[in-house]
């Protein structure tokens, strides 16, 4: 993941928490591989409108058009995954983001990213065959 698409990400959630808030977005990238394993990597974060509680959010419904364009207009623009925030409740899956994975990110390079801003943690997430497990990143300061 590019440095720069985590700061992106971090100063939205960190916003958020502030008002008592989670928050949401998309991660995008391309797929690579690298001495023939294939990786995901992490360009750039967008959002859009969220609508949050302090533990739920989704985007609202007007969202997508913004989503769709900010999209298109950059590249890479693969939709690897997508990041939400838990605020101070730690880093893991709720059953509900269980869901969201398997109804929208059910590919082999799709991950989820949840952070907690107040406690400062960041994890990622595959879906398996058990349901879901935490994967290993790295954070790319210039590609
Ligand atoms: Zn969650």
């Amino acid at each position: 993941m590019a440095q720069t698409a985590l700061d992106k990400a971090k100063a939205h959630f960190s916003s958020e928490a502030k008002k008592g808030l989670e928050a949401m977005g998309l991660l995008l990238g391309e797929v690579n591989s690298f001495n023939g394993k294939e990786y995901s990597f992490i360009a750039d974060y967008i959002t859009s409108k969220n609508d949050a509680t302090s533990v739920t959010v989704r985007f609202s419904e007007n969202a997508f058009s913004n989503l769709a364009a900010e999209i298109n207009s950059v590249k890479p623009n693969l939709v690897v995954g997508w990041a939400h925030s838990h605020p101070n409740y730690g880093c893991f899956l709720s059953s509900t983001d269980v869901s969201t994975q398997k109804k929208y990110f059910s590919q082999g390079y799709n991950v989820a990213l949840v952070i907690d801003p107040v406690r400062g943690e960041k994890k990622f997430f595959k879906l398996n065959a058990n349901g879901y497990q935490e994967v290993g990143f790295a954070i790319v300061r210039k590609c």
